[in-house]
């Protein structure tokens, strides 16, 4: 198997028919980068930068993230690493910055939090910006935003971040700046969003969790927590319909993308790029140089028309299974 692995590192993510699918890693800490480049991943499409403060005692400063950003960035260039503002809150917690609430999941948590404080979105703007100089491989994600007007106060504090940098008398460019559609609301402003950002990424962790109205984290309700549920399916058709009528890449990040049959799927919708765990992207890879952009299209078809996930969960199963 190791072997099989190694072969797979250096071959593109290619199906039968031709069609092209940048497999790109989540990542958090420094360790998660080895794990990517052994498996051939083609940058990072989701750094999830709370990561890091989650490890520490207290706020880390802007010189702090700034060499950590830079490790996590130069460990990748010239490939793309799209780092994700902080996204603490509901069940991700900083033990120096508690957030005591009923519903968390509800709660004040991602966007909400940094733009109730920009002074810390400001710093972490500013420390990302300055760690991507002479890299120009960074690229900027925003988490749960659920709506046009959490996402321009958003742009509004980076392009001050941007100019407070530039005013230090640092050289860059303005990265790429991407929109998570993680909020059910945000799949129904799909267009205005996108229009503007440069990039969309879905979250199907929580966009499973909120649509469907299941706790991620909770056992008991764990099987009706389905990313072949049809309303999902449907969502995530009308996020890549909406991005690319606006002209924008729209890429996944959630754990969906790292199970392979929901990837075939995945690529069949459209997507733009599949971001995973590291240790899936091995069997992503593999799978989708077996199933051409075709036959994809032809399960996707099939998906849909099932109502209940299990069926279509065994059926997907059964027709990947008889590709060989
Ligand atoms: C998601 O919600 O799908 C996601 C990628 O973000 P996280 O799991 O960090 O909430
Ligand atoms: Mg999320």
């Amino acid at each position: 198997l190791a072997k099989g692995l190694d072969a797979l590192r250096g071959l593109p993510c290619i199906t039968p028919d031709g069609h092209r699918m940048p497999l790109l890693v989540n990542t958090g800490l420094l360790v998660d980068v080895a794990r990517a480049q052994e498996r051939g991943a083609e940058g990072v499409g989701l750094y999830r930068s709370e990561v890091p403060f989650m490890m520490k005692e207290r706020f880390p400063s802007e010189r702090e993230q700034r060499d950590t950003y830079r490790e996590q960035l130069a460990a990748f260039a010239p490939l793309p690493v799209t780092m994700r503002t902080l996204d603490i809150g509901g069940d991700k917690a900083l033990p120096y910055f508690p957030i005591k609430e009923d519903n968390p999941f509800l709660g004040w948590r991602g966007i909400r939090v940094t733009l109730d404080h920009p002074e810390i979105f400001l710093v972490q703007v500013r420390a990302m910006l300055k760690a991507s100089t002479g890299l120009n491989n960074l690229r900027i994600l925003l988490p749960m935003i659920s709506g046009v007007h959490e996402l321009e106060e958003s742009l509004h504090l980076i392009h001050r971040a941007f100019g407070e940098v530039c005013d230090e008398g640092i050289e860059l460019s303005m990265p790429p700046i991407g929109v998570m559609i993680e909020v059910p609301s945000a799949v129904w402003q799909v267009r205005e969003l996108a229009r503007m950002v440069d990039f969309l990424s879905v979250g199907s962790n929580d966009l499973t969790q909120y649509l469907l109205a299941v706790d991620r984290n909770n056992p008991r309700v764990a099987e009706l927590y389905d990313f072949l549920h049809p309303a999902l399916l449907q969502a995530l058709l009308t996020v890549v319909e909406g991005g690319h009528a606006e002209g924008k890449p729209v890429g996944i990040c959630g754990e969906m993308a790292g199970d392979p049959s929901a990837a075939v799927l995945l690529m069949a919708m459209g997507f733009d790029s599949l971001s995973m765990n590291a240790a899936n992207l091995p069997k992503v890879k593999w799978l989708l140089r077996q199933v051409s952009l075709d036959k994809a299209k032809t399960l996707l078809a099939q998906t849909l028309r099932n109502d209940h996930p299990l069926v279509a969960h065994s059926e997907l199963q059964l027709a990947l299974r008889n590709l060989g």
